[in-house]
């Protein structure tokens, strides 16, 4: 596809540009896939991304505008840049799921407005432009609203946390959706009568709010990545709007890398993924069990020192973190303990499930910043079968991704919901500050199991603890 203006060599010589951006965004995405590469494929990213936009810059359409148009877009760059990196700097690790959603949110917005500003402007627009338009338009509508009150929910502003659900809801969406339907089919039959889009975006944002209001609790995270993947859905549109082939390459890769998260999330969480897509009621479907009636006369705190004791005949140990070894930031405490333990002859692992924390690879981020070796980190699958094999389990400030109620009971909200299965541990210590329940806000049966032990405590305080007491003992 070419550029839509100027000789043809510039077109040549900026999509050559363009295809080594989206070269390098592929290699890029690549070296994401494991830590050890991941620095370089972030930088390969960002490179691309420079490249996409020097080359956007000077391309005619750009270029031929005048330097009133630089000095918008410099000023747009300026204020972006400048908020992008505050918040960027700002944001806590474990908010990190609220400033994806905040991005889906402007990705989306944009889309529909750029779309929509072309559209006022064409003379004549074909229909690709008017097709991708009203594309533009629904999807990014939708990606904008819901992302905003995805983010609402998880910080918990205006909206409850818990799904919002009213008779007739799937029905309504879907009379919302034909209407946003029908509105589409009039832009695209009349482009001129700018109205028509300004109808579609309204009944388009109304459906975004509706379609997410309905998810809550554990779907949360998988919604995000849902309209993460709709946001690259709607830059791709925009990008047949603009006649822009890096936009289209670039929506694409994020409308399908946010489909495959989606659905390693989707199985992670044990949730289908049309269950989602049709607002998923996780919380409504399964009673929770009163945390008095799983708790009460069964649960054994411990000490420092009586885990130091069992550590001392262990051979090996499994060091299970979640979110609130995050919250705590115990990740480097955690690695002198684990070369603590090694240095007396325990083998140390690490289990990490595919969710724990609150983004994908949350807790794989955090133990690398502690310089833990990517080799000691287990996936799910690979560390469940040794469990059995296992001394000590040792669970920071994780609960519903070692629930065995997710095995065990149908009835609960995360029944099905792959987990760790410490509980088939010899002993398993958990460090946490109270029985207060996890996301899933359900009890643990785990906790009061005959052989779990509760080490009550601050995450980065109880490891301290332990990591004197086991220096103590030996
Ligand atoms: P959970 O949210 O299930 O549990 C975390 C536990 O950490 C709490 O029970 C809390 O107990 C404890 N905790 C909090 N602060 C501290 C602290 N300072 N020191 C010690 N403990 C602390 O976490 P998991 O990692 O087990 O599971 C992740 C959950 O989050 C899943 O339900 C998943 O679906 C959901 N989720 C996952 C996302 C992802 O992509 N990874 C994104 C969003 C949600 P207490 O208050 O008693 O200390």
């Amino acid at each position: 596809m070419r550029a839509r203006q100027g000789p043809l060599v510039d077109s040549v010589f900026i999509n050559l540009i363009y295809l080594a951006a989206s070269v390098l965004f592929i290699l890029g995405i690549r070296g994401l896939t494991h830590p050890r590469t991941a620095v370089r494929g972030n930088l390969m990213g960002a490179t691309g991304m420079l490249l996409a936009v020097v080359a956007t810059l000077v391309d005619r359409q750009i270029f031929g505008a005048g330097p009133q148009a630089y000095a918008v877009i410099l000023g747009g760059v300026v204020l972006g840049a400048g908020i992008g990196a505050t918040l960027a700097l700002r944001i806590a690790m474990t908010a990190m799921p609220e400033m994806v959603a905040l991005l889906n949110a402007f990705g989306g917005g944009a889309s529909a407005l750029v779309a929509g500003a072309v559209l006022v402007s064409a003379a004549d627009p074909s229909a690709q432009m008017t097709v991708a338009t009203v594309a533009s338009g629904l999807i990014g509508s939708v990606t904008f609203w819901g992302s905003l009150v995805a983010f609402d929910k998880l910080r918990g502003l205006l909206l409850p946390d818990a799904p919002v659900v009213f008779p007739g809801q799937q029905v309504l969406n879907g009379a919302i959706g034909l209407v946003a339907l029908g509105l589409g089919a009039m832009v695209v039959a009349e482009p001129g009568t700018i109205v028509f889009y300004a109808g579609l975006v309204a009944v388009a944002s109304v459906l975004g709010v509706l379609l997410t209001i309905s998810i809550g609790g554990a779907d949360m995270p998988v919604a995000i990545a849902l309209l993460n993947s709709y946001s690259g859905l709607a830059a791709a549109s925009t990008g047949f709007v603009l006649s822009n082939n890096i936009l289209i390459i670039t929506g694409s890769l994020v409308g399908a890398s946010g489909i495959i998260l989606t659905r390693i999330m989707c199985k992670a969480m044990n949730r289908s993924l049309i269950n989602v897509l049709v607002g998923a009621i996780a919380e409504g479907g399964g009673s929770k069990s009163d945390a008095d009636a799983v708790y009460a006369g069964r649960v054994k705190s411990t000490s420092a020192e009586e885990v130091a004791m069992l550590f001392d005949g262990a051979r090996r140990a499994v060091i299970v973190p979640g979110y609130g070894l995050a919250v705590s930031q115990a990740q480097h405490q955690v690695r002198d303990l684990a070369n603590l333990l090694e240095s007396r002859g325990v083998e140390v692992e690490y289990a990490i499930h595919p969710v724990a924390g609150r983004m994908p690879g949350h807790m794989n981020v955090l133990l690398a910043e502690a310089d833990v070796d990517y080799d000691k980190l287990k996936e799910m699958d690979a560390v469940n079968p040794s469990f059995e094999q296992t001394d000590v389990s040792l669970v920071i400030g994780a609960n519903d991704i070692v629930n065995p109620d997710a095995r065990t009971d149908p009835s609960s909200p995360i029944a099905g919901m792959p987990i760790l299965n410490v509980d088939q541990s010899r002993t398993v210590v958990v460090i946490k500050r109270s029985l207060s329940p996890g996301f899933a806000g359900i009890p643990n049966p785990l906790f009061a199991a005959d052989n779990t032990l509760m080490l009550f405590g601050d995450g980065k305080q109880a490891v301290l603890d332990l990591v004197a007491a086991v220096k103590e003992a030996g």
